[in-house]
């Protein structure tokens, strides 16, 4: 049960929700869930194909557009669509919604990497079919998006029909009753070439800004008895029609693989026909096959297993599977705060990335995460020309959300303000360092990022009083915007400034030569260098001898506390209730902040200040954005709060699959389910990577007989084990290691278990 997703009713009001949760995707392509025949209702569905990272730009149109703000904004779009599969049955179109659904079940196997629908249906006119469907998106052969459908007659039908459609016609989702989505961003793709090419049905589309080109060209096999084929080209699509001997099992696999100009080069329809032929003589049970074998390569390394709990077993599994299908495997594309499940937050890239998800790939397949960091370096130029046009003098500020680079965030106070997601990106690379030691990456990519983050954090800050102070900036919490010296953002900009003179001395002694050529071609001179050193030193954290915790920031714990208790439900969330203004005046937290700070750099406070602030950003944490609940349940762990990391934990885990927070219809929160294996690894194992190298420091929910799963760790690969009176680790590849387990140093070897209490 755990390894699928089952839905076994046709949930009328649950299609949306639906789509999200059936999705499917390689990091390159995703399709939600439709129905290939479409829907009754087209307000009930949100057909949607996407291509991460391809996008089109429109306008940002502002009351008041001061200096500095955004012009456009990226969107990612839903191109072709090569879904659409009719079958009539003599005259009767087949439809969920006409006739009866005698039954229906449909699957998501989360380990064999394809997507299936059974309904056995009556036509209005009385007659039975039986159809099975399958889809799959090939982890393999990354532009492939194949259908597969058999249809089993149950009674006499003298004609069956199948109507397959590739349709350049699309938009991006309206919804008529949301003025956020104004209709004029919905159709920016316009059809360029239609035409079918012997066996193949052809389709490429334009971006109207961008100029970014995308082709679906497809192919089908049919297997039945007699047939007669027709195929029709219009403006906007191409049309196969097979017309079947109506008594007789029909099995039809239709096969579309699409290509886009940022990948593909200038000739993407030539491209794409060379991926067709090299897919000639795969049948769909091959390529279940392919896809099978590479998702057990990953759940070998992957897995967590859950013994005791079947719900919870399922919810990090789905999640796992989710992260997958949604993280770019190119260093073109990034992972969206929806994966490719659906249109919310535009394809955006977001510190989500960073601080929730990079964190599952790098201590899991670090190749995937390499690819993230790679990603954040192509658009190292474009945070540069942000700082300046900022008012920077240098430095790079990495926009809070982008698809290729320019800021799309068009409210600064939540937007732009969160300058912290340069440090975030900082983090990341240093943690990548500490798990890899990748020196070649370091000297190559790694520095020159430390360096221009570093400079900015030199430049937007000033020394006062002999304190290094960050003023008129936003962290995490977008309930208390454009603050002086946040917490958060003040010590992750000191983590940034010190790693980066560490790696600049650290090259010089190395390799003494690449240094000098990179700070050459960066104009860094040791004298920059010299004043991170003291920024950072020097970095003015903010403490309350009140309270004896850290404020969130300067003028934080002088705002009156918001009346959590006397809240109405229903004005949850916040921020789509009360005016900014109305929730910047107030001690209220959308999500964890200063308590994310104390998990990410914990040396930086003795635990009983971590403690004291952790009680209290408790009581007026609302928990309004899914980022939150991940990170206190980690720090729960941490703090001996037994069963609030249990009870935190369980809002992650499930989080999209219950629905939650009523939005899983735009798509599957990614964060979150980052923040879910976070709170399991980091939050109930204790992992830690620092200097002195990777500990865990273990603790078993009561509710869980055990708990495995694996780590990945200077190229070995370990697998953990908890159960209710020992952790046995093992190396199952690579050599020989220490970790520290319980603050006590341990060795392993490869192929030997160690038990330990
Ligand atoms: C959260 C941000 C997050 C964004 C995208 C917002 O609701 O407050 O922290 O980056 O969603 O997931």
């Amino acid at each position: 049960m755990t390894w699928k997703l089952t839905k076994s009713e046709l949930d009328n009001e649950n299609l949306l929700l639906n789509e999200s949760l059936l999705s499917l995707g390689n990091g390159y392509l995703g399709v939600r869930g439709n129905f290939e025949e479409g829907y009754k209702d087209t307000n009930k569905s949100i057909r949607g194909t996407y291509i991460n990272a391809f996008h089109d730009e429109t306008e940002i149109n502002y009351g008041e557009k001061l200096h500095g703000f955004p012009e456009t904004q990226q969107k990612i779009l839903n191109v072709i669509d090569g879904q659409f599969i009719h079958i009539y049955l003599d005259d009767e179109l087949f439809s969920m919604f006409e006739g009866e659904v005698i039954n229906v079940q449909r699957n998501l196997h989360m380990d064999a990497g394809f997507a299936e629908r059974i309904v056995h249906w009556r036509s209005p006119k009385g007659k039975e079919v039986k159809i099975h469907f399958k889809r799959l998106i090939s982890f393999v052969r990354r532009e492939l998006f194949a259908v597969d459908i058999n249809i089993e007659p149950l009674s006499h039908i003298q004609q069956l029909k199948i109507v397959s459609t590739v349709n350049g016609d699309v938009s991006n989702f309206v919804d008529k009753n949301d003025p956020r989505v104004a209709s004029g961003h919905a159709k920016r793709l316009h059809v360029t070439e239609v035409r079918k090419e012997k066996e193949f049905s052809i389709v490429k589309n334009s971006t109207y800004v961008t100029k970014l080109e995308v082709a679906c060209v497809t192919s089908s096999v049919i297997e039945s008895g007699k047939y007669m084929y027709e195929s029709k080209t219009a403006d906007n699509y191409v049309e196969e029609t097979y017309s079947c001997v109506g008594d007789e099992t029909v099995q039809f696999t239709k096969y579309n693989v699409y290509t886009d100009t940022l990948r593909h080069g200038e000739t993407v329809i030539e491209n794409a026909i060379a991926i067709q032929r090299q897919l000639k003589g795969s049948s769909f049970e091959d390529l279940l096959l392919e896809q099978r074998e590479y998702l057990d390569n990953f759940w070998s390394k992957s897995d967590v297993k859950i013994d005791g709990d079947a719900q919870l077993q399922e919810g990090i599994r789905f999640n796992l599977f989710q992260l997958l299908q949604s993280v770019g495997k190119d260093p073109v594309s990034n992972i969206a705060a929806k994966g490719l499940s659906g249109e919310g937050y535009e394809g955006h890239y977001f510190w989500d990335t960073e601080i929730y998800m990079f964190p599952v790939f790098l201590m899991t397949s670090p190749e995937i995460a390499k690819n993230l960091l790679l990603h954040r370096y192509s658009i190292l130029g474009s945070a540069k020309e942000r700082a300046m046009e900022m008012g920077h003098e240098k430095g790079a500020l990495f926009p809070w959300r982008t698809i290729s680079g320019p800021e799309s965030s068009s409210f600064f106070p939540a937007g732009t303000a969160q300058y912290h997601i340069s440090a975030d990106i900082a983090y990341s690379y240093i943690q990548y360092y500490l798990v890899t030691k990748d020196e070649a990456f370091l000297k190559e990519y790694m520095a020159e990022v430390l360096f221009e983050t570093a400079r900015l954090w030199g430049d937007v800050g000033h020394m006062k009083n002999g304190l290094f102070r960050i003023d008129s900036v936003t962290g995490p919490d977008e309930y208390t915007c454009v603050v002086n010296n946040n917490y958060y953002t003040n010590v992750m900009a000191k983590h940034n400034l010190l790693w980066a003179a560490k790696v600049y001395y650290l090259l010089k002694e190395e390799d003494g030569n690449h240094l000098k050529q990179l700070a050459e071609r960066l104009e860094l001179t040791e004298l920059e260098v010299s004043k991170w050193t003291e920024a950072g030193e020097k970095m003015y954290l903010p403490y309350d001898e009140t309270y004896k915790i850290n404020a969130q920031d300067d003028s934080f714990l002088q705002k009156a506390r918001w009346d959590l208790e006397n809240t109405p439900k229903d004005k949850f969330p916040l921020l789509l209730n009360y005016h900014p203004l109305t929730l910047y005046r107030y001690q209220v937290c959308k999500q964890a902040d200063t308590v994310l700070a104390h998990f990410l750099l914990e040396d930086e406070q003795d635990f009983e200040t971590i403690k004291r602030s952790y009680d209290y950003y408790e009581q007026i944490t609302t928990h309004d954005s899914s980022l939150s609940s991940c990170v206190f349940s980690i720090m729960a762990s941490k703090l001996g709060y037994e069963k609030k990391a249990y009870d935190y934990f369980n809002e992650t885990v499930r989080l999209d699959l219950d629905n939650t927070h009523g939005n899983t219809k735009d798509g599957l929160h990614m964060a979150n389910m980052g923040g879910t294996w976070l709170a399991i690894v980091y939050g109930f194992a204790g992992l830690r990577v620092k200097e002195g190298g990777l500990s865990l420091t273990p603790s078993l929910p009561s509710e869980w007989d055990s708990l495995g799963f694996y780590l990945q760790y200077l190229g070995r690969l370990l697998k953990i084990h908890m159960d209710r009176t020992e952790v046995t680790y093992l190396v199952i590849e690579g050599e020989a290691l220490t970790i520290s387990h319980n603050g006590k140093s341990i060795n392993l070897e490869n192929g030997k278990e160690v038990k330990v209490q």
